[in-house]
C-alpha cells in the first residue's frame, strides 16, 4: 500500500512536469512570434499594470492586511505608490531605452557602421519573497516587460492572500500567452529551476539564492540576485537638536514602519559613538511614542510578523541570556506580534549580531569613536545598505571609500530604493546584478553587437599571405 502510495505521488509530480512543460514550450512559441518584442505590446502591459494598481487598490489594501497587517498608507507608500511611480517612469522612457545606438569604430574598419541593438533575452522567470509580496513581484516584471520578454513569475507562498491575488488578477489585465503567474512554495520553485530559462530574477535569502545560481548553471542561464543581509546604520553625534531629532525619526521610521522591520534595506542595527548612546536612547524611547503611541499594537502602524516561525525565530533570538540582558526598552509581544525593542550591546557573537535580523529588534553597538565603525562594517559581509546619520564631511568620504555595500544613503533610508535613476541591488553576500529604472530594462535585455559594412574598399594588408612587410606597417 506504501509503495502504491508512493507511486501515485511520483506519477502525479511527473504528470505535473509534463504538464508545466508543455505551458512553457507554448510560451516560447509565444515568445518566438515575436508579439512580445513590439513595443506596442510592451506599452499595453505596463498601462495593463497601471490598471491593475489602480482599479484594485482596496483589494491589495486587504490582501497586505491578512498576510503583513501592514496599515493602508504604508502598504500604498512601499507596494502600490512606488510601483506605479516605476511604471510610469518606464512608459516614458521606454522609446529611449529600445532604441539601438550608434557605435564608433576603429580607422582599420573604413566604411563600416555599427550599432548597440537592445534584443531581449526570451523567456524569464522571476521569484519573489514575501514581505513586499505585490511591489517585489512587480517591479521585476516592468524591467522584463519593458524589454520584450515572456516571463513567469512565481510569488512567496508565505503570503498566500497576495500570491492568490496576483495569480487571478494578472491573467484579467496583462497577455497570459506571454504573461504567467504560477502559485507554489519551495516544491514548486525546484520544479520551475529545473527547467530551462534564459534569465532567472530572484528576490529573496541567500541561501535559497545559492540553489537558483547553482539550477542556472547548468544551463548557463545568467541570474540576477537580490538577496539580503544586515544594513547598518551609522548614528554620530549630531549637534544640532533639529538634525537629532529628523535623524532618529528617520531611524525608527525605517526600521519600524517598513513592514516592521521585515525589510531586507530596512535598519539592521545602529553604530554610535558610547559617549552619545545614552542621549539617542533616551530620543528613541520618545519618538517611539509620538510614532506609535503608548500601545505601537493598537497603533495599526507596524505591522505583523509573517508567520508563528519568524515569530518564534525572532523570540528565540532574544532568548540568549545575554541578549535579553541588553534590552532597554520593549513591551509583551504576542500571537504574531513583536513589539519595537531596542538593545545596547548585545553580544557580538550572539545570534541576533550574525544573523539578519528581519524583524522589528533594534541593537545599538557603541563604540569608542564613531571612525570605528569603518572597521567594524569591513570586517562583515557586504550589506545591501549602508546607513550614516552624520553633518562631518570627511566621515563621509571615508565611508564611500573605504567601505563597500549595495548603495550608500546619508541622513535617511529606504530612499535609494525609489529613485529610478540608481541601481538597486547588493554586491557579494547581498547579491548580484542590479535593477530599477533603466537598469531593469538593461538586466533583462541582451545588447546586441552589429556592424555592417561597405564592399567597396578594404586594406590589402588585412589578409594573407602574411610577410614582413605586412607587419611594418
Ligand atoms: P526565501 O529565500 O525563503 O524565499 C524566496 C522565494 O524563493 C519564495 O518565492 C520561495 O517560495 C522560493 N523558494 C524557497 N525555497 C526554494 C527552493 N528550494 N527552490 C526554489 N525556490 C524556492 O526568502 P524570503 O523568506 O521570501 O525573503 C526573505 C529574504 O529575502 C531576506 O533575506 C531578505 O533580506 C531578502 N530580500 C531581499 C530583497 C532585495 O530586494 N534585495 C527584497 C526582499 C527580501
Amino acid at each position: 500500500n506504501f509503495a502504491h502510495i508512493i507511486t501515485h505521488h511520483l506519477v502525479v509530480r511527473r504528470q505535473k512536469m509534463v504538464d508545466l512543460e508543455k505551458e512553457l514550450a507554448a510560451m516560447r512559441e509565444y515568445y518566438s512570434s515575436g508579439n512580445t518584442r513590439d513595443a506596442s505590446w510592451r506599452r499595453a502591459q505596463l498601462r495593463g499594470l497601471l490598471l491593475l494598481l489602480h482599479e484594485n487598490q482596496t483589494e491589495i489594501f486587504n490582501v497586505l492586511k491578512q498576510d503583513l497587517g501592514k496599515h493602508p498608507a504604508e502598504a500604498y507608500r512601499d507596494e502600490i505608490g512606488s510601483t506605479i511611480k516605476s511604471i510610469n517612469y518606464a512608459l516614458d522612457n521606454l522609446k529611449g531605452w529600445m532604441s539601438s545606438e550608434k557605435a564608433k569604430l576603429p580607422k582599420v574598419a573604413l566604411l563600416t557602421t555599427a550599432a548597440i541593438v537592445p534584443e531581449p533575452l526570451g523567456l524569464v522567470l522571476v521569484i519573489s519573497s514575501w514581505n513586499f509580496p505585490i511591489g517585489l513581484s512587480i517591479e521585476p516584471l516592468i524591467g522584463a516587460i519593458a524589454a520584450g520578454n515572456s516571463m513567469v513569475l512565481k510569488p512567496s507562498e508565505l503570503a498566500p492572500s497576495c500570491s492568490s491575488f496576483l495569480a487571478q488578477k494578472i491573467p484579467a489585465y496583462l497577455d497570459s500567452n506571454g504573461i504567467k503567474v504560477i502559485e507554489g512554495g519551495p516544491t514548486v520553485g525546484e520544479q520551475l529551476l529545473q527547467q530551462k530559462w534564459d534569465k532567472i530574477f530572484f528576490t529573496g535569502s541567500a541561501g535559497v539564492g545559492r540553489i537558483v545560481m547553482a539550477a542556472a548553471a547548468k544551463h548557463l542561464t545568467p541570474v540576477t540576485l537580490e538577496l539580503g543581509g544586515k544594513c547598518p546604520a551609522i548614528v554620530d553625534f549630531l549637534s544640532s537638536s533639529w538634525d537629532i531629532e529628523v535623524a532618529v525619526e528617520r531611524v525608527l521610521g525605517a526600521k519600524f514602519s517598513a513592514c516592521a522591520g521585515q525589510a531586507c534595506i530596512g535598519i539592521d542595527y545602529i553604530l554610535v559613538e558610547k559617549k552619545f548612546y545614552p542621549t539617542l536612547v533616551e530620543l528613541i524611547k520618545i519618538k517611539l511614542k509620538t510614532m506609535f503611541g503608548e500601545n505601537p499594537r493598537d497603533s495599526h502602524s507596524v505591522a505583523r510578523i509573517i508567520n508563528r516561525h519568524h515569530f518564534l525565530r525572532l523570540k528565540c533570538l532574544l532568548d540568549d541570556p545575554n541578549v535579553r540582558a541588553s534590552i532597554v526598552h520593549t513591551k509583551k509581544s504576542q500571537e504574531v506580534y513583536i513589539e519595537p525593542t531596542i538593545l545596547v550591546d548585545p553580544p557580538l557573537e550572539s545570534m541576533i549580531m550574525e544573523d539578519e535580523i528581519f524583524g522589528p529588534l533594534l541593537p545599538i553597538i557603541t563604540l569608542q569613536k564613531i571612525e570605528d565603525s569603518i572597521e567594524f562594517i569591513r570586517s562583515r559581509p557586504k550589506p545591501l545598505s549602508l546607513y550614516a546619520f552624520t553633518n562631518d564631511r570627511s566621515l563621509r568620504k571615508r565611508i564611500i571609500s573605504e567601505t563597500s555595500s549595495g548603495s550608500v544613503v546619508f541622513n535617511d533610508a529606504l530612499i535609494q530604493y525609489l529613485a529610478d535613476t540608481l541601481p538597486f541591488g547588493g554586491i557579494g553576500d547581498s547579491g548580484i546584478g542590479r535593477y530599477h529604472g533603466k537598469f531593469s530594462f538593461d538586466e533583462f535585455t541582451h545588447y546586441k553587437a552589429v556592424a555592417w559594412r561597405s564592399f567597396l574598399v578594404d586594406f590589402w594588408f588585412r589578409f594573407p599571405p602574411w610577410n614582413d612587410h605586412k607587419l611594418q606597417l
